[in-house]
């Protein structure tokens, strides 16, 4: 943030608790209007019966401080049930442990750290270098950035799944890290986590399944007889998942789970210290002082919808998907890249036409029609998360996509930028 002069400064006097709060409901005028389900992602809404239950969670546990679970023995006792509830979805064996973090990238850089800690422990691994799919988030790269791990990028096949034989040819006895995602972000693919699982096994490395999308989707998913690529703990070879119950879990953000297959490989995730005046210090992720309030938030959603809630939830979602999908698929010049069949979808113009559609105009197109995708490449394509909060609007959707492509047939913008995430 750079200083801005106009802004009025912090009076020497507080104001009024009303004025505040106008104030602060009137600042978010521009913001994305999630409330009618037209933002296909960053906010995932379970509905206001799951609002309410996370809103009362949140009031309890608003001034909690999970920094030290002696003291709250009742973030204690939340963190490892929800963890074990998403151990089990994911077909942890007894072994398996985990902690919660803010996020799937939390989640991620602690998965990373894990597995170079093990590699210089075991292996004595001084250079560590990992494998991640160009599909692959860019918190992997984060990770590889902060914790000093060479990241070897590897491309992916035209189904846009991970090339393991790409990967193959990259592993050497400095291989920590083999990265796998069920689903990948960018066209919501899942990769071969077999043939990556065993890849990492034979090289003693761990092999991280990123499923902070999926994760509280495709056990779901398997419920209802939809087919699942295998993907979770029930893989040999995979040592630790990621999975983030602020996305389609629907708890308010700041709330991931860390898992790994045993304690021991957890152990390399935790930072303990005791060589400070302020006395023995241990902690579990990358956090120091821990809001308790997207902790318990989770438990209590978790709690509220049980799985028959999220089967529920899951089963409207994907459906809304298969619509948006074959929607777009039926409109001249649009289709969908890869053959997802989740919840993220990638929709880009159709590269055999003569003056293929320039998908990016296609998205403000939409803006100014109150639709939000965020754009991603290459190549150019919108992409779309889809939960529960777009399930009764997709034919509106799908109405203001059709007048959208009508609108900007012919024509493009300069504006060729991207922007999953920005600084300020
Ligand atoms: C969202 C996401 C992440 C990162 O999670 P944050 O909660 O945004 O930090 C990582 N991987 C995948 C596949 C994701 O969708």
């Amino acid at each position: 943030m750079t200083r801005d002069t106009s802004r009025p400064a912090l009076g020497r006097q507080g104001r009024p608790v009303d004025d505040v709060i106008a104030e602060l409901a009137a600042k978010r005028a521009d913001d994305v209007r999630w409330q009618d389900g037209r933002a296909f992602g960053m906010v995932f809404d379970g509905g206001p019966a799951v609002h309410e239950v996370a809103e009362r969670a949140a009031v309890l546990y608003l001034h909690e401080n999970a920094l030290n679970t002696r003291a709250f023995p009742s973030l204690a006792s939340i963190q490892s049930e929800v963890v074990g509830w998403t151990a089990d979805l994911l077909h942890g064996p007894d072994t398996a442990a985990g902690f919660l973090t803010s996020g799937g990238t939390e989640s991620i850089l602690c998965a990373v750290k894990a597995a170079r800690e093990r590699a210089r422990v075991e292996r004595g691994i001084t250079e560590p270098e990992m494998i991640v799919a160009e599909s692959g988030h860019a918190a992997f790269h984060k990770g590889a950035h902060l914790f000093g791990v060479k990241l070897h990028k590897t491309p992916v096949l035209d189904d846009w799944t991970a090339d393991v034989e790409a990967m193959a040819e990259l592993v050497s006895d400095r291989t920590v890290l083999i990265v796998g995602s069920a689903p990948q972000y960018p066209q919501g693919v899942v990769d071969d986590i077999g043939r990556i699982a065993a890849l990492a096994a034979d090289a003693g490395a761990n092999c991280h399944v990123d499923a902070c999308m999926g994760g509280l989707v495709l056990p779901f998913a398997e419920m209802l007889g939809r087919e699942v690529r295998p993907w979770d703990f029930r893989v040999d070879g995979v040592t630790s998942i990621s999975a983030d119950i602020h996305k389609l879990g629907y708890a308010p953000k700041g709330v991931s789970v860390i898992l790994h297959r045993t304690k021991e490989l957890r152990r390399h995730q935790t930072f303990v210290f005791d060589g400070w005046l302020g006395g023995f210090y241990a902690s579990p992720n990358l956090q120091g002082t821990r809001s308790g309030l997207p902790m318990a938030a989770a438990w209590a959603v978790m709690q509220y919808l049980g799985v028959d809630g999220y089967v529920e939830l899951t089963r409207t979602t994907l459906d809304c998907a298969d619509r948006m999908r074959a929607g777009i698929d039926a409109i001249d010049g649009l289709r969908v890249l890869g053959d997802g069949a989740y919840h993220l979808i990638a929709l880009s113009g159709d590269p055999v036409d003569a003056h293929p559609l320039d998908v990016f105009a296609l998205g403000d197109a939409l803006e100014r029609r109150g639709w939000f995708h965020d754009r991603q490449g290459p190549p150019d394509s919108l992409h779309a998360t889809v939960s529960n909060s777009n399930v009764g609007v997709i034919d509106q959707y799908l109405a203001a996509l059709r007048s959208a492509v009508a609108e900007v047939r012919g024509l493009s913008t300069d504006d060729r930028s991207t922007r999953y995430a920005t600084l300020e």
